[in-house]
């Protein structure tokens, strides 16, 4: 029912975001937690990774049972001002670290552009 999804805080583009998981994946709820160019710092800073993944594991593991993590990015963001490529491959790093550190949760990049179409970059299943 719940799933998680960590983004910018960009305005333009969490409710794009909330609405594309709700619409193409099984869940109900889109537990999001939001920084500033949120993967740039998951890839840069390993407290930064830390305190996102205490979050994710809290809330919205252990008391909502969600199995599956969203990590995404966007065009044009002022928290990681950075070509559309370079943005990309953090988002799938920032999957990977995630996925290593937390294996039983499904992890997703995404990647939305200006005009709000959503690509999606990298999917780990859940090891069981
Ligand atoms: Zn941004």
């Amino acid at each position: 029912m719940f799933c998680t999804l960590v983004c910018c805080m960009d305005g333009r583009f969490i409710h794009i975001l909330n609405e594309y998981i709700r619409n193409n994946y099984r869940y109900t709820f889109v537990d999001t937690i939001t920084d500033a160019g949120a993967v740039n710092k998951i890839v840069s800073d390993e407290n930064f990774l830390r305190s996102i993944e205490d979050k994710v594991v809290l809330i919205s593991v252990n008391k909502h049972k969600s199995d599956h993590i969203f990590v995404a990015g966007h065009s044009d963001c002022a928290g990681c001002q950075t070509s559309d490529e370079t943005q990309k491959k953090y988002i799938c790093q920032a999957a990977q670290k995630m996925h290593t550190d937390l294996p039983h949760e499904a992890v997703t990049g995404l990647f939305v552009y200006e005009n709000g179409e959503i690509e999606v970059l990298v999917d780990y299943d859940i090891d069981n």
